[in-house]
């Protein structure tokens, strides 16, 4: 861009108001006749009409764009695939395009497309062919590597991208791939960028490792010259300083070419720095930055790969980027086996070695389940990523629940827990309700909610009412702060106005937001921060807090169950299982322990699961005194063949997202216990925790608690494992005896409590 002064103007204070809006400009040496600048190419992108705006200009001559069609290049782009699958670029998701450098056999491809379908990649990439620095590297497996990577893609469901390194490969190429991908350093071999242009395919272009951006764009202008439908810019580093990487990615490139010409644009951090541990942070940098897509090479064993190894991800690695893009990755390793079972015959009796050994083969465990239940543990990075001031990592013993059945289906329930005989009761209890059909339950959508606090809000009853009828509006606002979330189909479903304090002109917004599979904490705080202001414009006030409830009422789960009389142990264990919980009911001090019982099984699946378990333990218990009274979670009444026990309470859990899921036993974790997303999760978790309850009731109203445990310290190993869990000394016989000698308002609990502290 030239800008020609007016003759008058005073230059030093035209590039003075220029600067100003981030032009960098330099006088042109014009000779007589009117003063130039031109202003350099690292200025930022400011319209004509702006520049015309600053006094002292006279005019403004722009050069025609010589890449008109690049220019006019969309953003979105749905991208119709062999594989009967479309995927769209521009949407709210990154586009996860991976595979490995080179097709090497047809076991490694398969192999790797299964990765791929699973971390939630769309499309396959891998060469067939294989340009290589030296004439003596392995080049590929040409002809038959593309029939390899093409049977895969189709099997998988994922479009397919393959270089064609010359010309000579273009036909094969076309015939099978989805997207051409020109490289790196052909990026200027303009007899391929025409021929791949007349097979008027999409094509993701690479930019040559010593380009400027013109020169890349250019090679876009040839391809879309000559008839391709459209261009992939794919940023993959060019030649830097420093050795540390391979090429320095370029993530300004990105920003530019989105933010600046909104273009569409891919990152690859795999060639873009050459080493596998800054994979997954350059790739967020790259989202962040504007990428639409992402390219990743990925190897079964990185070890074995015929080229490129250094850089490939491993399994693990792309299930963390799979996360960390916030992809719909992990429900896919959560479907069903087809033998899938949570019944196996002298489980407790095997030694771990055998244990595994089992599970590996009957539920046909993923290949990186497997690896991590032989060395398990959490590599002290991954760790040192998740909190402060970390020094080492810390272990618990993580056990499977047998015998649960929830809504008709096995599931097997990972526990992690210290104290001994969680693990047995649970999986006993399962068993005794499996007998008549298992856990029934149902869990609300997944509705967090979200607090905004005003304080000092001037005649807030009216304000209140005022912003009731902005529910819409905040609704609307609300949604706009988490377009990801509302493209899933979740996001704000509701919102309350609560005047709480009408002197202090105390005000509160909920915010009800649909997480889907997520905890949620996250989503809903930036929600609360993004309505603040907003509405604090309307009714003024002091903004205060802007933080999620943990007492989630909206978020609600359900389970029950009957269990025969026969298979408790008898009618007089069934009636003091009744007697045990009517205890409860009537008693904040029993109550506190009965729920205890319940999330002794809760808590136990939470910590395998990466849940925050906090949030759930203040969700039960205030759950538990929202009545008049402190109450239990659960209650047991006697039907005519035994029992039927149901129970209620809000559980805030996630199935994707949170930083725990980069921990890869809890990964593990999720592929045990089988289940399709986070309000399947909450059912499974509830049934976990009535049958701990189940489980400690029938111990207390039988044997006592002290004795179960003893018999289990004493005989590890033996064959019945004992039925007992929770905590308390008294028989439950000795405990409602208590109730009966109380004073005779026997409901007047709180006194009773706070008698019972003073
Ligand atoms: C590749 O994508 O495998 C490749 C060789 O990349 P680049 O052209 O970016 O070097
Ligand atoms: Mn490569």
């Amino acid at each position: 861009m030239v800008i020609v002064l007016r003759h008058d103007a005073d230059a030093r204070a035209v590039a003075a108001a220029l600067q100003g809006l981030g032009l960098w400009t330099r006088p042109l040496d014009g000779g007589p006749g009117p003063v130039m600048v031109e202003v350099q190419p690292h200025s930022a992108t400011v319209a004509v009409a702006a520049v015309l705006a600053v006094a002292g200009v006279a005019q403004v001559r722009t050069r025609r764009s010589p890449h008109p069609r690049v220019d006019a290049l969309p953003n979105r782009y749905l991208l119709a695939c062999a594989a009967g699958v479309e995927v769209e670029f521009g949407g709210p998701l990154p586009i996860l395009i991976a595979g490995p450098c080179a097709a090497e056999s047809e076991a490694q491809v398969e192999a790797t497309a299964t990765l791929v379908a699973a971390a939630g990649g769309r499309l396959l990439r891998g060469g067939a062919w294989k340009p290589r620095t030296s004439p003596y590297s392995f080049a590929g497996t040409g002809s038959t590597g593309l029939d390899w990577l093409a049977a895969a893609a189709r099997r998988h469901r994922l479009g397919l991208v393959t270089e064609a390194v010359s010309e000579l490969q273009i036909d094969a190429v076309a015939a099978l791939a989805d997207m051409i991908q020109v490289g790196s350093r052909n990026m200027q071999n303009f007899a391929l960028l025409q021929a791949v242009g007349r097979t008027g395919k999409a094509v993701l272009l690479k930019r040559g490792r010593g380009a400027t951006i013109e020169e890349w764009l250019m090679a876009g202008e040839h391809l879309l010259a000559h008839g391709a439908t459209w261009v992939l810019f794919c940023e993959r580093g060019v030649v830097g300083l420093d050795p540390h990487t391979r090429n320095q990615l370029d993530i300004a490139a990105v920003a530019l070419l989105h933010h600046t010409r909104a273009l569409p644009v891919a990152i690859d951090p795999s060639h873009g720095c050459g080493r596998r541990d800054l994979v997954v942070p350059l790739a967020r940098a790259g989202v962040a930055a504007g990428a639409t897509a992402v390219l990743v090479e990925v190897h079964p064993d990185p070890a074995l790969a015929q080229s490129d190894g250094p850089q490939a991800l491993t399994p693990p690695l792309l299930t963390e980027l799979a996360l960390a893009l916030g992809l719909p990755a992990v429900e896919q390793r959560l479907v069903p086996k087809p033998h899938y079972t949570s019944r196996f015959k002298d489980f407790y009796q095997r030694s771990v070695e055998d244990r595994r050994r089992t599970l590996a083969r009957h539920l046909d465990l993923t290949p990186e389940t497997q690896a991590w239940l032989r060395t398990g543990g959490l590599p002290v990075e991954v760790a040192d990523r998740m909190t402060e001031n970390v020094i080492g990592t810390f272990g618990l013993p993580l056990s499977v629940a047998l015998n649960f059945r929830v809504n008709g289906r096995d599931h097997l329930v990972p526990m992690v827990v210290e104290e001994p005989s969680i693990v047995a009761a649970a999986s006993n209890a399962a068993r005794m309700v499996r007998a008549t059909g298992g856990f029934r339950g149902d869990a609300t959508a997944s509705v967090m909610t979200a607090q905004v606090q005003f304080d000092h809000v001037a005649d807030v009853e009216h304000a209140g009412v005022r912003l009731r009828e902005r529910r819409a509006e905040i609704q609307q606002l609300a949604n706009d702060s988490i377009p990801r979330m509302v493209a899933r189909g979740c996001g704000c479903v509701d919102v309350d106005v609560r005047v709480l304090d009408v002197e202090a002109g105390l005000l509160v917004v909920h915010l009800y937001v649909d997480v889907g599979d997520a905890m949620g904490a996250n989503v809903v705080d930036t929600v609360a921060e993004h309505v603040a202001p907003v509405v604090q414009s309307w009714v003024g006030g002091d903004i205060g807090l802007r933080i999620l409830s943990n007492l989630p009422l909206r978020r609600i789960v359900h389970v029950e169950c009957d269990v025969g009389a026969e298979f408790l142990g008898g009618e007089r264990l069934a009636d003091g299982v009744a007697r045990a919980s009517r205890f409860a009911e009537v008693d904040p001090f029993r109550a506190a322990t009965h729920n205890k019982g319940i999330l002794n099984g809760i808590d136990a699946v939470a910590v395998a699961l990466g849940q925050d378990w906090r949030a759930i333990e203040a969700g039960a218990h205030a759950y538990a005194g929202l009545g008049s009274d402190y109450g239990p979670l659960s209650t047991w009444t006697r039907t005519a063949t035994g029992l039927h026990g149901t129970m209620e309470l809000p559980l805030a859990i996630g199935t994707v997202g949170g930083s725990t899921q980069a921990n890869p036993g809890v990964r593990a974790a999720m592929e045990l216990v089988c289940i399709d997303g986070a309000r399947q999760l909450a059912t499974v978790m509830a049934a976990a925790g009535l049958a701990t309850n189940l489980a400690a009731l029938r111990a207390l109203a039988g044997e006592g608690i002290q004795q179960g445990h003893m018999r289990l310290h004493a005989r590890k190993g033996a064959v019945q494992p004992a039925v007992v869990v929770g905590s308390g000394l008294a028989s439950v016989d000795a405990a409602i005896a208590g109730v009966a000698s109380a004073p005779e308002d026997g409901r007047n609990h709180k006194g009773a409590a706070r008698d019972g502290a003073a």
